[in-house]
């Protein structure tokens, strides 16, 4: 399968990219490409490969078989330091015994640039990272988070044509992680060039890249924006991993227009865009929705025209702040969740447990995917 992104030149190309140690086949046959500029995310659980295919990008690591492209050149077997690109691993790695300035600094010193150039590059360098005060202090006498952006600082100043991020944020508490995301994401948008960020945090890859390749098993299951992926998932696996995703096993029938009927294992109808159904004609489906896109009402109350409509009975409503959260287990048994806020962003009354209840929603915003075996929503 071949993936690609937003459009534009390719600036980094695997072509049926395979790995193995020793036996276990750990990449596929993979292809992907990434535009020059983008903000590109591997996403996956652990295990499933995307340390692996970073560092074959950045020479760390060499392919069974397949072929790595830079800009067009071929660098499969190139070492590290023959490929324009640069990786921050999660462990910062800056020494400690020099200042950030001379951190920042060393691998200019050690490509022989000038005094004046190198000085210059390092001060835009940490101006980019916001820490041009800390300039003469030590990595140990700064926190987690200000030593992440020496790391990067000490990669960009080398002016790469790619960045590559191994979980740069996973040391960090998830207050500094979501900070330091939305700087990452100013600072690639700044320096303009492309960013290939590992991690197996979706809320991670969806608030930063523009394109996500999610990563199952040695294989790209897809790629796409955030939107995409969120959206209109094709599979199960990857509609699960963006968050709920409130699947139900059925049956796709008759297409009528833009819509086509999915037959649930309980016997309801639902309603999914066609060009969703199409290719799983009269086989086993999965049909989901995300919790935010359906409507709970009192089970007495009238159903909108053309809803997708199911029964079920709360099981049990919280408050989250910004939403009431509802558990339904619909008359299939299955177990739905349900984020209920009002149009002007107030909260609804709140249903309570046993109460009998509707959901209803868009069946445009149906997603359908294969039934894998055995999977549970
Ligand atoms: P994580 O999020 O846990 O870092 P990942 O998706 O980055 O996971 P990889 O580190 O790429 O996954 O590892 C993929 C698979 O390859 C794992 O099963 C891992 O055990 C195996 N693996 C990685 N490096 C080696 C190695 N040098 N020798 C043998 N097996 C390896």
């Amino acid at each position: 399968m071949r993936e690609s992104g937003v459009g534009g030149e390719p600036d980094i190309r695997l072509e049926r990219v395979t790995k193995r140690f020793g036996d276990v086949l750990v990449i596929d046959d993979l292809d992907l490409e990434i535009e020059r500029g983008a903000f590109y995310a591997l996403l996956g659980p652990s295990g499933c490969g995307k340390t692996t295919t970073l560092r074959m990008i950045g020479g760390f690591e060499l392919p069974t078989a397949g072929r790595v492209l830079l800009g067009g050149t071929e660098v499969t077997n190139a070492p590290p330091h023959k490929r324009d690109v640069n990786t921050v691993f999660q462990s910062y790695a800056l020494f400690p015994h020099l200042t950030i300035e001379k951190n920042v600094a060393f691998g200019l010193e050690r490509k022989g640039v000038g005094k004046a150039e190198t000085r210059r590059r390092v001060a835009e360098a940490l101006e980019t990272v916001q820490l041009p005060h800390l300039a003469k202090r030590k990595p140990a006498q700064l926190s987690g988070g200000q030593q992440q952006r020496v790391a990067l600082a000490r990669a960009l100043v080398n002016r790469p044509r790619a960045l590559l991020l191994d979980e740069p944020l996973g040391a960090l508490d998830l207050r500094l992680r979501r900070q330091l995301q939305l700087e990452l994401k100013r600072i690639q948008q700044e320096v303009g060039i492309t960013f290939i960020h590992v991690t197996h945090d979706q809320e991670e890859a969806m608030s930063m890249a523009d394109t996500i390749a999610v990563m199952n098993r040695g294989r790209i299951e897809q790629a796409g924006t955030a939107t995409d992926l969120y959206e209109r998932p094709r599979t199960e696996f990857v509609a699960k991993f963006l968050g709920v995703s409130n699947l139900v096993r059925g049956t796709v029938g008759q297409a009528n227009g833009e819509l086509s009927a999915v037959t649930t294992h309980d016997g309801a109808t639902l309603h999914a865009p066609t060009n969703r159904c199409a290719e799983h004609a009269g086989g086993a489906v999965s049909v989901g929705v995300r919790p935010e896109k359906v409507k709970l009402t009192p089970a007495e109350q009238p159903t909108p025209d053309g809803a997708n409509v199911l029964r079920g009975q709360v099981v049990l409503s919280s408050f989250l702040g910004v939403s009431l959260q509802y558990v339904v287990r619909t008359a299939g048994g299955e177990e739905l969740i349900v984020l209920a806020q009002n149009a002007d962003g107030s909260l609804p009354e709140s249903l309570g447990a046993g109460r009998e209840v509707q959901l209803t929603w868009d069946p445009r915003h149906t997603f359908v995917v294969a039934a894998e075996d055995g999977a549970r929503a």
